[in-house]
């Protein structure tokens, strides 16, 4: 298990419970969305509506599940959970739709892997707050349809390419998530560190940021870790050079990279001149799968511009050479 990996970990969940902002004007960052979604809430909530579908999209671990909650708690009404992959039948959702409050939200996490069968459910309820189920089989088999009360669903999805046409036609409101700044992530360290009664300066606060990829689910974590070690070390105080002694015996480099990260990079920089090298012969060369490296491991350094993807192989930047204290070769891109 990687401390920096974006899903969540085994003991995130009763933290992250703990530290979700429960307002939107508690949710650092994502301007956009939180500006959009204020708008559309208060526009429901004075005609006494449901919201609009809300379709959340971005990298695991930047606040969807908790934008789906605050959705739930501004407008003031119920708030059911769910996933794409838990639902298996038709009958699954439909029970869920059934038993929903007028104007309640029902989140759907990971909606892209929601089943065939599932999804056409979910349309007309969309779209007529309908549903037709089928009763019995072969020729005693019939259809009725049930009323739902209008709600909203709000669905997430770190692949917004994955859903089908039809279903991304019907969310009237569609919100991208982006990384977070370092600045960002510094001030939700530090209401992070208020609610779990940390003692931490500014300075120590941004450090943990720095190496958070973006990502408040994993700045939170590293928030977590080095408050053991500040509190074994340094009367539990966290500032600059404690955050970065914690984190550097974490594994953790300046710019967020751990072993894997770095394992892959100077690999491709000593063994293969800093590439292009082909994915196969650098998963042969660390030991690791291809594809591992491809959905593990590559994403947030291509996202970084650490690692380039051409059609000749994998190529490593300027940047990294930089990084890790070595000279670039000449013509090489940043
Ligand atoms: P996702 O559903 O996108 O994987 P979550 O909503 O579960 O991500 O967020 C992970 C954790 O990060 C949450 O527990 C929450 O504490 C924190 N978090 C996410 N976004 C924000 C934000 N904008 N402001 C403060 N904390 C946040």
């Amino acid at each position: 298990e990687r401390l920096i990996a974006p899903q969540p970990l085994a003991g995130d969940e009763r933290f992250e419970r703990a530290l979700r902002p429960k307002w939107l004007r508690d949710y650092t960052g994502q301007r956009k969305a939180r500006e959009q979604l204020a708008i559309f809430i208060e526009a429901a909530r004075q005609r006494n509506d449901a919201l609009d579908h809300v379709l959340l999209f971005g990298p695991p671990g930047l606040g969807k599940t908790t934008l789906a909650h605050i959705i739930a708690e501004e407008l003031g009404v119920g708030f059911h959970q769910t996933s794409g992959p838990v639902l298996e039948r038709a009958g699954d959702l439909a029970a869920i739709l059934t038993t929903l409050q007028p104007r309640d939200v029902l989140f759907i996490d990971e909606i892209h892997r929601l089943a065939p069968v599932v999804e056409e459910i979910l349309y007309p309820a969309m779209e007529d707050y309908q549903i037709d189920i089928v009763i019995g089989e072969g020729p005693a088999a019939r259809s009725i349809k049930l009323d739902v009360a209008p709600f909203t669903l709000v669905g997430a999805t770190t692949r917004a390419g994955m859903l089908t046409n039809p279903l991304r036609d019907r969310f009237g409101i569609v919100a991208r998530l982006e990384f977070y700044s370092a600045e960002e992530l510094q001030q939700i360290v530090l209401r992070s560190a208020r609610l779990l009664q940390v003692t931490i300066d500014d300075a120590g606060a941004l450090e943990i940021a720095r190496r958070a990829r973006g990502t408040p689910r994993i700045a939170n974590r590293l928030l977590r870790r080095v408050r053991d070690f500040a509190q074994v070390k340094a009367n539990g105080t966290i500032t600059a050079a404690i955050a970065h002694e914690a984190l550097t015996l974490l594994d953790v480099d300046p710019l967020g990279l751990d072993v894997m990260d770095r394992k892959l990079l100077t690999a491709i920089i000593e063994r293969f001149d800093g590439g292009p090298v082909g994915l196969e012969n650098v998963a042969a060369a660390i030991g690791e799968a291809p594809d591992t490296i491809e959905d593990v491991i590559e994403p947030y350094l291509i996202q970084q511009g650490y690692l380039q993807r051409t059609p000749r192989g994998r190529v490593a930047t300027a940047a990294v050479y930089r990084h890790f204290g070595l000279t670039p070769p000449s013509g090489r891109g940043e």
